[in-house]
């Protein structure tokens, strides 16, 4: 999600950047620690179970019992508890694997995966925090305290760093997200129309406040299907402007695996233009995409 860009440390620098020329700096400490403290706990985490709670309460008390006596069909109408399960599972996967946390005894395994661009990532650098060398395109989590493979970014939505480990259930995750969002979307929108439709609503007449008569136009079919079904109206509202969000951030992600970036070195790379930096890493499209499912190295599979 574009909440997930908003990498802990990307975010954070790039609010105490913002922040630094407007507050005095005994303040922004103090606005440090808060941000951090933030980007340690489970709120976002939280947060996003609770929308996602809200959305199937109100789908499953209104939208579900309206939709059965219009006679949609069952298999639709479970639909999106189907896509729900399928999205937990991806969520959990995501926020419990190890994305690919450097430490002493592993450090070996990583260092070859990737060559070093000698821009962005110097041969033989050592992370100051966790003392390890650091391996090219890995980056230290401030909020997981630890160097991550191939790092992405921290998302603060399932409380877990995206490396190269775990990116795959990320996809899937942010995939399913969409899906279950889009059945949501779909659903609710129908059974208004289907209502609008069986309630002849477009053929009839409205008065205005000078008492003029005008046809029934989509304006004020919304308005009127909003008075009728407030809750129903603001959740397809919310859906539809969370779809928009989620669809074009898949779509940036998606951008990055063909083009085999993270959003770290995406992020960074404007830093690096004035030293022609290039992103080395790209072995074509479907090679890139490849690993994604199937990293370079693992803990388990020694690089062939
Ligand atoms: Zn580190
Ligand atoms: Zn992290």
């Amino acid at each position: 999600l574009l909440f997930s860009t908003s990498s802990s440390s990307l975010s954070s620098s790039f609010l105490m950047q913002a922040i630094s020329h407007i507050i005095p700096v005994q303040v922004q400490g103090a606005v440090q620690r808060v941000f951090n403290g933030l980007f340690h706990s489970r709120l976002f985490m939280a947060l996003h179970l609770v929308l996602e709670a809200l959305v199937f309460a109100e789908f499953t008390w209104e939208v579900f019992g309206y939709c059965k006596k219009l006679e949609f069909g069952t298999p639709s109408l479970l639909l999106p508890y189907l896509l729900l399960i399928v999205n937990m599972v991806f969520f959990i996967l995501c926020s419990r694997s190890d994305p690919g946390a450097i430490t002493k005894s592993n450090q070996a395994l990583f260092l070859h995966s990737y060559p070093y661009d000698g821009v962005m990532f110097e041969t033989g650098a050592e992370c100051i925090t966790c003392k390890v060398k650091k391996p090219a395109r890995s980056k230290h989590c401030g909020v997981c305290n630890r160097c991550m493979h191939r790092f992405d970014h921290h998302c603060i939505w399932v409380n877990n760093c995206i490396g190269a480990f775990n990116i795959k259930y990320f996809l899937a995750y942010l995939l399913t997200l969409i899906s279950m969002a889009a059945s949501i979307a779909g659903l609710t929108a129908a059974f208004l129309v289907q209502v609008a439709l069986l309630s002849n609503l477009m053929q009839g007449h409205y008065a205005d406040v000078h008492g003029e008569e005008h046809p029934v136009d989509v304006f004020f079919l919304i308005q009127h299907l909003f008075l009728t079904f407030p809750r129903i109206v603001f959740m397809l509202g919310s859906v539809v402007f969370l779809l928009i969000i989620l669809a074009s951030y898949f779509c940036f992600i998606l951008y990055l695996v063909m083009t085999n970036q993270t959003s770290n070195e995406w992020f960074k790379s404007s830093r690096f233009k004035h030293r022609s930096y290039s992103n080395i890493y790209s072995r074509g499209v479907w090679s890139n995409m490849a690993e994604i499912i199937r990293p370079l190295t693992s803990p388990t599979r020694k690089r062939k």
